[in-house]
C-alpha cells in the first residue's frame, strides 16, 4: 500500500505496522516467486511444499498464532493475526485459505482435544510435521449442515466411518481429517487418520484458487480410535457454527487481500496507459472507478476487522461477522471486474495478473455459507424471523 492509502495504516500499533512490514518483505522475497510457478503448474504444492510454506508461515505466528496463552499458543488476538491474513491474501490467496484451514484446525484441537488427540494432533501440526483439514460439506450438503449423511459406528474400542466428504481444504496434502458425522444418530466431530489409506482424495479442478487443494475424501470403512472423538459427543453442529463465525471473516479478509492486489493494479496501469492525450487515470470516469473501488476495499476490510475485535471480545457477533463475508467477498468481484475493464484488451489476458484475481474472486462468496446463507442470518437475526424453517 502506497501514498495516500496508507496513512489508515496510522490506526495500527507501532508494533502491528513493524509487523506488517516485515511479513510484506518476507512475502515479496520469499512467496511472491512461487505464486507464478503453482499458477502455471495449474495445481497445488505437494504435501511436503506446502509443509515447507506452513513452517515459514509459522515464524509470524500463523499456524499457532489463534491458540490462546491459557492453552500453551502465543494467544496473538484476532485483529493483529487478520493484520498479517490480509497480507498473505494480498500476495497469495491460495495459500491464505490453507493456512486458514491449518490455523483453525489447530484451534479446534487446542480448544476441544484432550491430552492425548494434543499430543497425537496438535503438536505435530505445530512442529510442521503434519496437515488436517476439516471435513463438514458432502455431496448433497453443503447450506444446511444440519443434514450431513456421514455415519460413524461403534466397532470394538473404536469407530467405523462411511460416507463422502466434498470442497475439502487441503484435502490432497491432509494426513488427518476433522469430520463431522453422526454418531449415535447426533451430530459430532471425529478425526480420522490418513494413514494405511484410511482414507482416500481426489483434487476437484476449479476455476480460481488453483494452487489451493479443494477435494473430494472417501471414507469407505474407515477407522478412528474411541478416543478421537472430539468435544461432546453430539455437540458436532453447534461446535461447528461456532467455528464457522471466525473462519467467515478470514474468508472475508481473503477476498480484501485479492481486491487490494486487483486495485493496485488497476491503479498502477491507470497512470501508465496513456489515451486521447493522457494517461488514462486522468479522465473523469476512471478516477470515478478508483474512488469507488479503493472505498470498497476499505469498507470491506473495515467490516472484517470490527468483526474480528468483536471476536476478540467473546461477545456474540453472527450479524457483523456474515455482513463482513458477503459484503467482502461480493465486493471482490465487482473491483476484480472493475479492475479488469480499466486494464481494457490486456486486463483479459494471462499476461496481466487482473484475470486470475477475477478468477479467484469469484470463488469466494461460496465457501463457508454462500452469500444468500449470510443475509438470511442477518436478516433472521434483525427481523427476528428466520426464513430457514
Ligand atoms: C474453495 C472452496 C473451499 C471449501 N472448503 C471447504 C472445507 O474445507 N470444508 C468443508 O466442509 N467445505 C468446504 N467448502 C464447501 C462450502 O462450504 C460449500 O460449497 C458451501 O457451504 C455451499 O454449499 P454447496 O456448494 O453445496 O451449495 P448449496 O448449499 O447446494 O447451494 C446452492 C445455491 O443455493 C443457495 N441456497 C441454499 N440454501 C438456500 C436457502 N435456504 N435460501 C436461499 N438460497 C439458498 C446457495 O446460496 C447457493 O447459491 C469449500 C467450498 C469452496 C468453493
Amino acid at each position: 500500500m502506497t501514498g495516500v492509502l496508507a496513512t489508515a495504516m496510522l490506526l495500527y500499533t507501532e508494533e502491528q505496522r513493524l509487523a506488517i512490514d516485515g511479513f510484506r518483505k518476507f512475502a515479496e522475497a520469499q512467496l511472491r516467486p512461487k505464486v507464478t510457478e503453482y499458477e502455471q503448474a495449474g495445481c497445488p504444492p505437494a504435501r511436503t511444499e506446502l509443509i515447507d510454506l506452513f513452517r515459514m508461515l509459522e515464524d509470524f505466528g500463523l499456524v499457532s498464532g489463534l491458540i490462546p496463552a491459557d492453552c500453551g499458543g502465543p494467544g496473538i488476538d484476532r485483529f493483529t493475526f487478520g493484520l498479517l491474513y490480509e497480507e498473505l491474501a494480498k500476495v497469495w490467496p491460495e495459500l491464505a485459505l490453507a493456512i486458514l484451514i491449518q490455523s483453525h484446525v489447530a484451534l479446534i484441537l487446542s480448544a476441544l482435544g484432550t491430552p492425548e488427540i494434543k499430543k497425537t494432533y496438535l503438536e505435530p501440526l505445530l512442529r510442521g510435521e503434519r496437515i488436517g483439514c476439516l471435513c463438514i460439506s458432502e455431496p448433497g450438503v453443503g447450506s444446511n449442515v444440519a443434514e450431513v449423511q456421514t455415519r460413524a459406528v461403534r466397532e470394538g474400542d473404536g469407530f467405523r466411518v462411511r460416507g463422502q466428504k466434498l470442497w475439502i481444504s487441503n484435502g490432497a496434502q491432509s494426513d488427518f481429517a476433522i469430520i463431522v458425522c453422526s454418531v449415535d444418530g447426533e451430530l459430532s466431530m471425529l478425526i480420522v487418520d490418513r494413514e494405511n489409506g484410511n482414507y482416500q482424495s481426489r483434487e476437484v479442478k476449479k476455476m480460481g484458487f488453483v494452487s489451493a487443494s479443494t477435494c473430494e475424501l472417501f471414507f469407505d470403512g474407515a477407522v478412528a480410535p474411541a478416543g478421537n472423538l472430539l468435544g461432546r459427543s453430539g455437540g458436532g453442529l453447534t461446535q461447528v457454527l461456532k467455528l464457522f463465525e471466525t473462519a467467515r471473516v478470514f474468508v472475508g479478509l481473503t477476498a480484501v487481500g485479492i481486491a487490494a492486489a486487483a486495485l493496485e493494479d488497476a491503479i498502477g496501469y491507470a497512470k501508465q496507459r496513456h489515451q486521447h492525450g493522457k494517461p488514462i487515470g486522468g479522465h473523469q470516469l476512471i478516477q470515478a472507478y478508483v474512488a469507488e473501488m479503493a472505498t470498497e476495499v476499505d469498507a470491506a476490510r473495515l467490516l472484517c476487522q470490527r468483526a474480528l475485535m468483536l471476536l476478540d471480545l467473546g461477545v456474540r457477533c453472527d450479524t457483523q461477522t456474515s455482513m463482513a463475508k458477503w459484503y467482502a467477498t461480493e465486493k471482490a468481484v465487482e473491483i476484480a471486474s472493475r479492475a479488469i475493464g480499466i486494464h481494457g484488451g490486456v486486463g483479459i489476458t494471462k499476461e496481466f495478473s487482473v484475470e486470475r484475481h477475477f478468477r479467484n474472486a469469484r470463488i469466494l462468496p461460496v465457501p463457508d455459507g454462500t452469500t444468500e446463507i449470510q443475509k438470511l442470518i442477518i436478516g433472521r437475526n434483525i427481523l427476528g424471523i428466520s426464513a430457514f424453517t
